[in-house]
């Protein structure tokens, strides 16, 4: 068969990969300095600052006033430039002294595991291929390792806001009074959920997103150790009915993002159940405790729950992002997200062959490979290794906790349930009404020192620092060093202020 000529034939045809042996050879070869050079980062990580702000220099290369690139300056000129300008100002995340916010460490495999997705690049949206069933087997362990049956349908996601969304999604369905996925809510009575108000910002998100509005989200009161006020959400519930609402759902928190404070999960699955309404659990780092068996029993109850959202990339080190849905109900999960196209029908064989489709458990078509990551490490490392090194935080937590109560200078403002520590400097006689100002100049010095990197909330209208341990690095004495830089900032500042009103 004869082809009529083209402008191709007068062109040679292009592509990204490397166009010559020696082309392909170069490119290896970097690809070899790149692993070994990432693998040194990691293993020196303890040598560097937490933290260092961009130098000029780096601005400048990262600035987005800079045109685009439109002839390319080749892998190895653009390597050079992450070696100097990027991987030297990271997060801090990966650091031994990093306990701020909830994230999480990642790992010298994971990284690895990543690159090797990266690679295949498969499409995850649900075909007849291995990362299909690898994703398959990954939600089946979580699954079990967080008491979920057997029929439970899941979903990896970006991480526990998307999970929430998702979460909250399938609750909003199955509650409302009618179709909400054709009519949406036009029309329906509103439809109203409980929280604490220790609740991480996503439910509100969440709340937004899926038009219920967030002041349909009832935030409740906490006991002195941060968790739910059951009464009160009982009442709540009481009075929404009385007032013609239609209240849908419980969301317990297994691990708050303020103290670490684990909700009475049994006693709000009871509710969720007397009352008819779905039970959701945002366990973003605590679910993960129940990895460990010494642990487990503090999250009685979440097995309960309709819907389970958690992160692993935080409390289990995935590099970023990854996170979890599970749902109880596979048939309530579909109903909330699964429809037929033409273009993605079952085939009766080959790659369009599999019975259902991710895409048909949430929002996202295209789907990465991000099962992988959690694959390669829960099969390299095992489940015990990451149980032990939960536990591990958890008694670090403790200890710090202790070492914070001896010290007549420190003042803890929370019980320690997991792995959240939240203290202040009170040194001796401070004014209370200069703490605030007087922590926050502290942890300003602290993070510029590039010692260590604890975040801050506030509790009670008090400002403290915050130290979330979803760390694998720590070592008990980098939080001896905490301490004693949290002692030494207080009296530099103490002593400035001194010099200051001579
Ligand atoms: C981190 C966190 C979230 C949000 O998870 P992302 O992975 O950041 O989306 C929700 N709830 C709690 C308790 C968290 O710690």
């Amino acid at each position: 068969m004869s082809t009529p000529k083209t402008v191709l034939d007068e062109k040679r045809e292009e592509t990204l990969d490397p166009e010559s042996p020696e082309a392909w050879d170069a490119l290896r070869a970097l690809g070899r300095r790149m692993v070994d050079d990432a693998m040194e980062s990691l293993r020196t990580v303890r040598e560097r600052p937490v933290w260092r702000p961009l130098p000029p220099s780096a601005s400048l290369s990262l600035n987005p006033r800079r045109p685009v690139p439109q002839e390319g300056e080749g892998a190895e000129a653009v390597y050079r430039d992450f070696v100097e300008n990027v991987r030297p100002y990271p997060t801090g995340n990966i650091h031994p002294r990093f306990w701020g916010w909830v994230m999480g460490t990642g790992t010298p495999l994971g990284m690895l595991a990543e690159m090797l997705a990266a690679g295949m690049n498969c499409h995850v949206a649900g075909y007849e291929d291995a990362a299909a069933r690898v994703e398959d087997q990954v939600l089946a362990w979580c699954r079990e390792l967080l008491g979920f049956p057997e029929g439970a349908s899941g979903l990896l996601v970006s991480g526990a806001s998307m999970a929430t969304l998702v979460g909250l999604s399938v609750a909003r369905s199955e509650k409302a009074g009618g179709d909400v996925r054709r009519t949406g809510l036009f029309g329906q009575t509103r439809m109203t959920l409980y929280a604490s108000r220790e609740t991480h910002a996503c439910v509100r998100r969440a709340a937004e997103v899926l038009g219920l509005g967030s002041d349909s989200l009832r935030l409740l009161p906490v006991d002195a150790d941060f968790r739910v006020d059951v009464g009160a959400l009982r009442a709540a519930i009481a009075r929404d009915r009385a007032e013609g609402l239609r209240p849908f759902c419980v969301v317990g928190n297994a691990g708050t993002v303020n103290t670490g404070a684990v909700d009475d999960l049994e006693a709000l699955a009871d509710v969720a159940e007397q009352e008819g309404l779905w039970f959701h659990v945002d366990g973003a780092f605590g679910a993960l405790a129940a990895l460990s068996p010494r642990l487990r029993p503090l999250l009685r109850g979440m097995e309960r729950a309709d819907s389970l959202a958690f992160d692993l990339h935080k409390w289990m080190h995935i590099p970023f992002e990854a996170g979890c849905i599970l749902v109880r109900s596979e048939a309530a999960h579909r109903r909330a997200f699964a429809y037929q196209t033409e273009y993605l029908a079952q085939m009766p064989r080959g790659l369009a062959a599999r019975p259902s489709m991710f895409s048909e458990y949430g929002v996202q078509l295209t789907r990465g490979f991000r099962a992988l990551k959690v694959w390669m490490s829960l099969k390299a490392h095992g489940a015990a290794k990451f149980a032990r090194l939960i536990e591990q935080n958890v008694e670090q937590a403790h200890a710090l906790a202790r070492w914070v109560d001896a010290e007549p200078e420190l003042q803890r403002l929370a019980p320690v349930s997991l792995n959240v520590v939240c203290f202040r400097y009170v040194g001796r006689g401070v004014p209370e009404e200069r703490l605030d100002a007087w922590n926050r100049e502290l942890l300003c010095r602290l993070h510029e020192s590039g010692v260590a990197v604890p975040s801050y909330t506030t509790l009670g209208g008090r400002y403290c620092l915050r130290v979330c341990l979803t760390n694998h690095r720590t070592r008990r004495e980098d939080l001896e060093f905490l301490v004693h830089e949290v002692l030494r900032l207080g009296r530099e500042l103490a002593a400035e202020l001194e010099a200051k009103s001579v």
